[in-house]
């Protein structure tokens, strides 16, 4: 392809609504444009990378036994009202709906149960027709309340969703274990660097679910490693081993007040007493719907709001206002004191790192002051115990006890054991072997594919832009040519064109009459993992420059030998 005649424009200007370097990248490299929030359009370029993506997904999905199927994007409420997801969905707002000319609702689907449950419903009967797992890659739409970061948190996008009929849990395991191993073959083939975390299964509800992050620094969700053992968890999922206690075998000290005037926060009171922020218990006042709550943990440890919010069973919980601390507990923010609270209308839930916790600093329930010696057993009223603290790098595992680590990334797929509740809302059964009647139980498979894109972007990129890795680059190789007015450069360049081409090479041709800065700053920004310059001295001693995008290393390589050399190179990248 030649760039004079593509459609392709790069821009120098980073998007005004951009916060993700996927999404800056992506839209300078000319690859995507923004018709509105959430929704891009993809130029020929920008196709060309998610449609390698799509491929990908495609093939190593059909390797595992998934048949292909096309589901509607627009579907009638009243099969998601059989599900019972159209009132939950539509309380959480991220569903997209219309109505027809006869007052019919619709909904655009952000995933497909009940249509794929209705399709296999209507054919299947019996036990000897299962497993079967069917799926599409195709359109879908969350009503996002923030759009944002470009391809990776779009309102439409494209997705693979597959879903795994089974006549039992043994089989669901079967269907489960297969698409696991697709995705880590998908994500390798995009050259990837990602782990596989315990995940929440939020909206969709089942058992088993785990994600499939890419890592990157720059991505919204932290996973917690284990180098050692391999676990892997969300964040907000990790489970910690129990840390060591800082005040272990010592002797309870009577409970005195100490004066800390003007001093709230646990770093204040750290510094100003000379302790440790181990040493002190932290009292936080939730406001749940169920009331208020104090959340009482170690002074170095932070809450884990989904595990808080799990062991409290509440729907809603967010800290309490100041007006509010000090009207439920009788203190304000910072000295609120555990053994002064009202004995009812709050309810007290305690850490596990505190169970033991003798001589330890917390505050006074007064203004200006708080107490040390404070010995939990005797001097507080707790309801519930519970571990609900974040796990920190260094942490010990929960199964092996070696240190945790703590790293960003940016979930591109997920897959769920759903088990029967679709099944059984939407009355997709089967015969079984003895005649009796049971509903198929279901697998459900998820993998963003302009996310993986992008979040190929966010792990692979440098000060200069894109860094492709070679299964996702929209061409593989590009030919630069310094001088295009100049007869002899313009004739090499065609000539090593046509020969890259004839010898099966996907090739994009920078012919564009400018300056050579211009078009190698052009061929960094979007990434082509392998450069080859052609002209000035080097073409005049029979060389073109070979240049790797990864690490910007150059080699001179005669004319004559380029495309033995570029094939070379390629199957390097490739790994081959
Ligand atoms: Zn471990």
């Amino acid at each position: 392809m030649r760039w004079s005649r593509y459609f392709l424009q790069t821009v120098r200007e980073v998007p005004g609504d951009a916060e993700a370097i996927s999404h800056v990248l992506l839209s300078r490299a000319g690859m995507i444009r923004r018709l509105a929030a959430g929704i891009y359009s993809l130029t020929p370029l920008g196709l060309r990378s998610h449609r390698k993506a799509e491929r990908i997904v495609r093939e190593e999905i059909d390797r595992a036994g998934g048949l292909e199927v096309e589901l509607p994007i627009l579907q009638p409420r009243e099969l998601w009202e059989e599900s019972g997801r159209w009132s939950r969905y539509a309380e959480e707002q991220i569903l997209f709906h219309l109505k027809d000319r006869k007052e019919g609702e619709y909904c655009l689907a952000p995933t497909a149960e009940e249509a794929v449950t209705t399709m296999v419903r209507s054919g299947v009967t019996s036990y000897r027709q299962l497993p079967v797992t069917l799926y599409q890659i195709r359109t879908k739409f969350h009503d996002e309340i923030r759009p944002r970061f470009g391809l990776m948190r779009g309102r439409e996008f494209l997705m693979y969703d597959g879903y795994s009929f089974d006549t039992d849990a043994e089989g669901l395991d079967r269907s489960y274990k297969a698409q696991d191993a697709a995705y880590r073959r998908i994500f390798e083939r995009c050259g990837l660097d990602f782990t596989v975390v315990q995940a929440d299964s939020g909206a969709i509800g089942g058992s088993a679910s785990e994600e499939f992050m890419v890592l990157a620094d720059t991505g919204e969700d932290a996973v917690v490693r284990c180098a050692a053992c391999g676990y892997g968890a969300n964040l907000e999922k990790a489970e910690t081993a129990t840390r060591r206690a800082p005040w272990k075998d010592e002797t309870e000290a009577p409970l005195v007040e100490v004066p800390t005037p003007g001093k709230g926060g646990i770093d204040a009171v750290v510094t100003f007493l000379g302790i440790t922020a181990a040493r002190m218990i932290k009292c936080l006042v939730y406001e749940s719907d169920q009331g208020f709550v104090v959340a009482l943990l170690r002074g170095d440890l932070e809450v884990n709001e989904v595990a808080l919010k799990n062991a409290l069973g509440v729907e809603r919980l967010a800290l309490a206002s100041e007006e509010n601390v000090e009207s439920a507990t009788g203190a304000p923010v910072g000295y609120v004191g555990p053994h002064k609270l009202p004995g009812e209308g709050v309810r007290i839930i305690a850490d596990e790192s505190i169970r033991d916790a003798v001589n330890a600093v917390t505050g006074a329930g007064r203004r200006d002051w708080h107490v040390a010696g404070f010995v939990l057993r005797r001097d507080a009223n707790v309801q519930d115990w519970a571990v609900f603290a974040q796990a920190r790098a260094g942490d010990p595992c929960v199964r092996c006890g070696k240190p945790l680590a703590i790293a960003r990334g940016i979930e591109v797929g997920h897959i769920f054991k759903l088990g029967t509740k679709y099944s059984k809302a939407l009355s997709c059964g089967f015969t079984d072997e003895k005649g009796e009647t049971r509903p198929a139980v279901m697998g459900t498979y998820g993998i963003g594919v302009g996310r993986t894109m992008a979040a190929a972007v966010e792990q692979h990129h440098d000060a200069d832009g894109i860094v492709w890795p070679l299964a996702l680059a929209p061409f593989e190789i590009a030919i630069v040519s310094l001088n295009p007015t100049e007869e002899a450069t313009r004739s090499a360049a065609d000539a090593l064109y046509e020969a890259l081409g004839a010898a099966g090479l996907e090739v994009f041709y920078d012919d564009r009459d400018e300056r050579p800065g211009v078009k190698f700053k052009d061929a960094d920004l979007i990434g082509f993992p392998i450069r080859v310059n052609v002209g000035g001295r080097a073409l005049k001693e029979g060389n073109v420059e070979v240049v790797l995008r990864r690490d910007k290393s150059v080699r001179l390589v005669p004319t004559a030998g380029a495309v033995e050399a570029v094939r070379a190179l390629r199957g390097e990248l490739a790994g081959k």
